[in-house]
């Protein structure tokens, strides 16, 4: 069969193109070059990645792929050179700026809407909400949470702001530094959550994270643990008695990050779908 016409790449050819940008993926150290070969060329021709082989090439569409293999090639993140993540059921917006909403902070929302299940109109806060990916899932997937999304990076506030206008779903931005939170919400709130960076100072990153995504997102003192400590002492004080807070840290961090909710109810440590200790829950 040919799906091609005039100054079309054929079948074969797409599948020589395809081929040649696995390998320059490969030899760029990227971690899944075909995966993200095909996932370039589904964007560039605008079909799902399901229907590649049938997809017709223009030769703008070839140097086009090429331009994107390059950048990706340097370890530009995928995500940042396709425009969008999936995120629970969520497509939201990133780019430069954005730190890239990751896989196992879907379980941190799985806990999250847990913990609301039994309240009608919860109150709910997301420190450090980045591209607002926690804030945003929560106000899908728990209709009646009135979800307060907080971010301090004026160019991370942007990517919240445009997913929060895109997806049209109750979440308020507050711009500025979690401690600066207004006290009139201290005791009302019913849930605080929070992905924050918790990376060691001078931990090595892949080159996509290292080199491309905002620091402000990723490190956090020498033990990586020092916006978890403010995260900690902020939702003390926003939570309502009874109130709950579920926060991820890194996968060394478990035992840590639960000693820094000492005093207070039903302090767990939670593992990932990969089985790693990810997030933490306690009770104020
Ligand atoms: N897990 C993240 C990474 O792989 C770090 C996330 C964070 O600091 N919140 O880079």
């Amino acid at each position: 069969m040919s799906v091609t016409g005039p100054g079309m790449t054929g079948c074969r050819d797409a599948a020589a193109v395809l081929a040649a940008a696995v390998r320059r993926l490969t030899e760029a150290g990227v971690d899944s070059p075909r995966a993200d070969a095909e996932q370039l060329a589904a964007y560039v021709l605008g079909v799902p990645r399901g229907r590649l082989v049938l997809a017709a090439w223009s030769p703008a569409d070839v140097e086009r792929f090429g331009e994107l293999v390059a950048r990706r090639a340097a370890r530009v993140p995928l995500q940042y050179l396709v425009g969008t993540v999936g995120f629970r059921h969520l497509g939201l917006a990133v780019g430069p700026g954005a730190f890239v909403p990751r896989p196992e902070t879907e379980s941190v929302v799985e806990a999250a809407l847990g913990l609301i299940a039994a309240v009608s109109h919860p109150r709910v806060v997301d420190l450090c909400t980045g591209s607002g990916a926690i804030a945003l899932a929560v106000a899908q997937e728990h209709p009646g949470a009135e979800v307060l999304a907080v971010e301090a990076d004026p160019r991370a506030a942007g990517w919240a702001r445009r997913n929060i206008g895109a997806t049209g779903l109750p979440v308020r931005l507050l711009v500025g530094r979690i401690e600066d939170i207004p006290a009139d919400m201290d005791g009302f709130v019913d849930l605080v959550v929070s992905n924050p960076p918790y990376v060691a100072d001078g931990e090595a990153l892949p080159p996509e994270v290292a080199r491309y995504e905002p620091v402000s997102a990723l490190y956090a003192g020498v033990d990586g643990l020092d916006a978890l400590r403010v995260v900690q002492r902020v939702a003390r004080r926003l939570l309502r008695p009874g109130g709950s807070a579920v926060v991820e840290h890194g996968d060394r961090q478990g035992p840590a990050a639960a000693d820094l909710f000492a005093g207070w109810e039903d302090v767990v440590i939670h593992q990932d779908l990969a089985g790693r200790d990810r997030y933490v829950t306690a009770r104020r």
